[in-house]
């Protein structure tokens, strides 16, 4: 029998471990607790947000081997919150613990390449794209033009992105990728907007999906998350359809996210999977029945995963590096939290940087155009120096 098995419910008072110890573990740490569940947390770095809720904690880097040992000694399974964990640590742990999801969805999410090659040999629809190896290659590349450059590894929030739009911006590009490839080259989409949706899979049968997240970017950072995104039913249910489609071809258990883009002729576009709960679904903590964070728990230690019901619409704002400076000017505290509506959430990052997601502000009730402008109207607050 294979140390995962699917039918063992691990019980409440367990230590779940979780790799990785930014806002996503930190949320799913909370979640755990309160279940009745001790969390361990390995991040090498030591005041990592999610070590606030965690029993043990674990500094080193993720290719210690000792600590992958002591790890799996306290913990009775294990999640993960980044793609970037080494596959070699979950393939190294999955041989003495659960690991949910597994390796296999991680090696596709941590590699713009294989996720790319994955989604089209599923015939997921994705956007028009190729692969160069050497910068040099860029030039003979033959999509139709603007692009975007990324690399296949280690890119986030916009990092590792550059975009040409036209055949005098190619040379200039040339020049900036470094390192080792391969990249991707993309083309540029004009979508009408960004969905996302998360996805919960119990390793049997069961599949649960939330309603579609619109999302707005500003420099490839998430900005703002509208629930439910304003799209008709039927996009709507679609995009459930093809994000569980994705995930059913990984046949992981676990919590994913599907990106997507939504065109004007109403098709949708898969643009990259995450291999655990997103930043885009934070507000399912206050505005669905069940959390991304709950189900995240649930497919981890074998609870069933039930469908979750929105309570109220809201409007999620990115709180990024200064503005959080800001928000911690108790008049502008003050100021905020006299809207009824508004809920602030701090990840506990010991240091700002510029563009870091240091908190949001969630925004819930009945009305989402109000949430929206309120949303706006904070931003711009948080935003004056
Ligand atoms: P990451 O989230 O890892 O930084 P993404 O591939 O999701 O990388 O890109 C970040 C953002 O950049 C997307 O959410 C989207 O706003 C924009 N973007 C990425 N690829 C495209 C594309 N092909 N066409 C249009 N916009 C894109
Ligand atoms: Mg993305």
């Amino acid at each position: 029998m294979s140390i995962d098995d699917r039918n063992l419910v691990i019980p409440l008072g367990s230590t779940l471990g979780m790799l990785g110890g930014g806002q996503i573990g930190g949320f799913f740490a909370e979640a755990a607790l309160r279940f009745g569940y001790k969390v361990a947390v390995w991040d090498p770095s030591p005041n990592a947000p999610a070590k606030r809720f965690a029993s043990v904690a674990f500094d080193t880097s993720f290719d210690d081997p000792d600590t992958l040992k002591r790890f799996a000694d306290v913990s009775d399974c294990a999640s993960l919150e980044w793609e970037n964990i080494p596959v070699r640590l979950t393939d190294g742990l999955a041989k003495l613990i659960r690991v949910r999801p597994g390796s296999k969805s991680l090696g596709l999410a941590q590699d713009r390449t294989k996720e790319k090659h994955f989604l089209t040999d599923n015939h997921i629809p994705v956007t028009k794209y190729a692969v160069i190896k050497n910068p040099s290659e860029l030039g003979e590349v033959q999509l139709e033009l603007p692009w975007i450059v990324k690399t296949a590894t280690l890119g986030y929030d916009g990092h590792g992105q550059w975009r040409i739009s036209n055949r005098h911006g190619i040379a200039g590009t040339e020049k900036a990728l470094k390192g080792d490839g391969p990249w991707v080259v993309e083309q540029v989409v004009p979508y009408k907007i960004e969905l996302s949706v998360v996805v919960g899979y119990d390793g049997q049968s069961k599949f649960v999906t939330f309603p579609p997240t619109e999302n707005i970017h500003e420099n490839g950072i998430l900005r703002i998350s509208i629930s439910p995104a304003r799209i008709s039913m039927d996009i709507g249910r679609r995009a459930q359809d093809l994000a569980q489609e994705v995930i059913k071809n990984i046949g992981d258990p676990g919590v994913f996210c599907v990106e997507m883009f939504l065109l004007s002729n109403d098709d949708l576009l898969v643009n990259e999977i995450a291999p655990r709960p997103h930043n885009s679904g934070h507000h399912t903590i206050d505005s669905f029945t069940v959390s991304q964070y709950e189900l995240q728990i649930r497919a981890l230690v074998g609870l069933p995963l039930v469908n979750p019901q929105q309570l109220t619409s809201s409007v999620l704002l990115n709180v990024l590096g200064q503005e959080y400076t800001n928000l911690t000017d108790a008049d502008t505290t003050n100021r905020i939290l006299k809207n009824e509506n508004a809920r602030i959430y701090s990840y506990g990052k010991p240091d700002v940087r510029p563009s870091r997601k240091m908190g949001h502000i969630l925004f819930s009730g009945p009305s989402q155009e109000d949430l929206l402008s309120e949303a706006r109207e904070t931003h711009k607050i948080l935003s004056q120096v």
